[in-house]
């Protein structure tokens, strides 16, 4: 399989599992859920999260995995390939974004998860929307307006500025195709399969719970990397 592009990470090392500190796509691994899949009950169910996890987000990562095997991209990064995801195949953007938002999702929950966020990203929080719960507004409105199937972001551009944006289907702030390339700092999924079981329709009330369950350690993580 040939896309005409230059795989800048050719591995010369078949163990290595990363290119300048990026997973390798062909590389990624399927690992185990950090908590139990009952852990963000009463918020969100434990045969939602089962479902979710262990079909759902396997699902994308085989079906990613297949998609690029053989292929030149298999050796890039994941962040390079979605750089110029228009230039590949929808089994590409469509799983590999399925696999990547899918691990920050399920990465920036947890149990018990606490209510705000400390330190330089309350900060940067409160300096770009004026307090934390405008944020929380404009983030659940991001979500509960995404037509159909989709995900809400907190965003931040290569100038370090905080947005909020969605995006359909499993496209991602990383692609070349969004409406702003950023990196994702939190993600929220609002496709049906994540809340049906247990909301139905009121997708409202799975993102009014989805801030109980949030791992802003790991979102803080995220923020101070970039
Ligand atoms: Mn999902």
């Amino acid at each position: 399989m040939s896309y005409n592009v230059n795989a800048r990470c050719t591995q010369t090392n078949n163990q290595a599992v990363k290119c300048n500190g990026e997973q390798i796509a062909g590389k990624a691994e399927f690992k185990a859920l950090p908590y139990a899949y009952d852990a963000l009950e009463p918020y969100i169910d434990k045969l939602s999260v089962e479902i979710h996890y262990s079909k759902h987000f396997q699902s994308y990562y085989n079906n990613f995995m297949a998609a690029i095997k053989s292929s030149e991209i298999e050796s890039m990064s994941i962040k390079d390939i979605f750089k110029n995801v228009s230039k590949y195949p929808a089994a590409v953007r469509n799983n590999g974004g399925g696999y990547y938002n899918h691990m920050l999702y399920f990465e920036n929950m947890k149990a018990n998860g606490s209510g705000l966020p400390t330190g330089d990203l309350l900060k940067a929080i409160n300096k770009t929307f004026g307090s934390f719960d405008e944020f929380k507004k404009q983030f659940s409105d991001a979500g509960k307006t995404r037509f159909g199937s989709g995900w809400a972001w907190l965003c931040m551009d290569n100038k370090r500025n905080l947005f909020i944006c969605s995006s359909p289907n499993q496209d991602n702030p990383l692609m070349d195709i969004a409406e702003r390339k950023s990196t994702p700092l939190l993600a929220m999924d609002v496709w049906e399969h994540a809340y049906y079981l247990e909301y139905q329709n009121k997708r409202t009330d799975y993102i009014d719970a989805f801030w109980n369950v949030i791992n802003w350690d790991i979102v803080e993580k995220r923020f101070m990397n970039k």
